[in-house]
């Protein structure tokens, strides 16, 4: 289990008691979905307050999220990206293929809001980095593009509250996020590599559903790309030959998935 802390951030580690459900804690970056940016509905000290005061049957301890962008300098974060935190007003679940998102698979962001109730300059510089920094790490957000109610919640979206009252400026934050999406590094092209090839390996939907994003997004040569993908499908074909011949029953729907893949050829 990774325990990942944005390196840009200051760290200020949070009661470890206010994480998790059921006597699980945390998760893994690949379960992460996206992430939940808040207002403080205050000053930063008032929140910290909250944040850092001892459990108790007080619903007003019982509070807890990542990363807090106060109005000035760095972001602070209080727990690493795989602890669960109670920000968003509901459990949602982990699995993939519902619309259930919550606490379990979203990373929490406070923003000081008090008291001209916008963003400033470094607000609005540092919530993109987290954005950016969330899409580099969790490969599960990095697979869809960036999206409101796909992988960029407000807490009004997901539960009963005003909250983030207008204060995010996505058109800003998303024009940024797909600028990025656009540039990806060396390192970033080899992640995506590796998903595509998690894509081959267990013919997962979402992959199957992302897959030509994601090669746009490497920016890999769509020849090299659908080469790479054939050899994969070659291979499992040699496979399941090999299987068939030993006597057991394995079909694998991969050809139907490449010639999806691949309609946008050209
Ligand atoms: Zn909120």
């Amino acid at each position: 289990m990774t325990d990942t802390w944005l390196p840009f951030c200051i760290k200020r580690p949070g009661p470890l008691n206010k994480r998790g459900y059921g006597g699980i804690p945390t998760r893994t970056l690949a379960e992460v979905e996206g992430e939940v940016k808040h207002s403080m509905e205050g000053y930063m000290a008032g929140a910290e307050g909250r944040l850092m005061a001892p459990l108790t049957n007080d619903p007003y301890t019982q509070a807890s999220w990542h990363l807090s962008v106060p109005k000035l300098g760095p972001p602070v974060e209080y727990f690493a990206l795989e602890d669960i935190c109670w920000h968003a007003g509901l459990p949602g679940d982990r699995r993939f293929d519902t619309s259930l998102v919550g606490n379990l698979t979203l990373v929490g962001i406070e923003h000081e809001d008090y008291p001209t109730n916008s963003l400033n300059a470094n607000q609005i510089h540092w919530t993109i980095e987290i954005s950016k920094a969330i899409r580099r790490l969790c490969p599960r957000v990095a697979a869809k593009p960036p999206a409101l109610r796909v992988n960029l919640w407000e807490h009004n979206w997901l539960s009963a509250t005003s909250c983030p009252s207008g204060l995010i400026p996505w058109p800003t934050i998303l024009a940024a996020l797909k600028e990025e999406d656009m540039a990806l590094t060396e390192a970033d092209k080899t992640i995506v590599k590796q998903i595509i090839e998690l894509y081959i390996k267990h013919d997962a939907p979402l992959f199957r559903d992302n897959v030509n994003h994601l090669i746009r997004a490497a920016n890999i040569p769509r020849d090299q790309a659908d080469a790479a993908l054939k050899a994969k499908v070659d291979a499992h074909t040699a496979d399941a030959t090999k299987h068939e011949a030993s006597g057991g029953k394995h079909t694998h729907p991969l050809s139907a998935t490449i010639s999806g893949a691949t309609e946008e050829n050209g």
